[in-house]
């Protein structure tokens, strides 16, 4: 989708050091981390967000939760991470472009609600 930052990054206009990367899906680090670890993974198709999943376009979805091990394993924090979605702005979703942040590193991480 034109001027989508993701869209660009996942695609590679934008360059970026790519942590993970299929046909499919992207994961680079977050630009603002919030934790020792913060990348985020996400669908190289364009989804607005987790309100725009649906039964024609999960499959890249599903790429992504299939990812998630993998980048754990390469990112050495397997059995040690959380997987956040913000849906909205009103729950904090910034980027407009469906992704999913793996956070670790951080104690207080358990006790965070993000
Ligand atoms: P959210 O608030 O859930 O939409 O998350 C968006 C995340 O994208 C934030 O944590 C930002 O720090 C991150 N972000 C924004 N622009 C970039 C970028 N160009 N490269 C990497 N991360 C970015
Ligand atoms: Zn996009």
């Amino acid at each position: 989708m034109a001027d989508c930052i993701f869209c660009k990054l996942a695609n590679g206009e934008i360059p970026t050091k790519m942590i993970f990367e299929n046909d499919k899906v992207a994961c680079f680090a977050d630009a603002n981390p919030q934790a020792p670890v913060h990348v985020l993974v996400l669908p190289k198709c364009h989804i607005e967000s987790a309100d725009g999943i649906t039964p024609e376009n999960s499959d890249c979805v599903k790429a992504v939760f299939e990812a998630i091990p993998q980048v754990a394993d390469k990112l050495g924090i397997k059995d040690n991470y959380r997987v956040i979605n913000n849906c909205g702005e009103g729950a904090g979703q910034s980027v407009k472009h469906l992704h999913f942040h793996i956070v670790s590193g951080d104690e207080t991480l358990k006790a965070r609600l993000f």
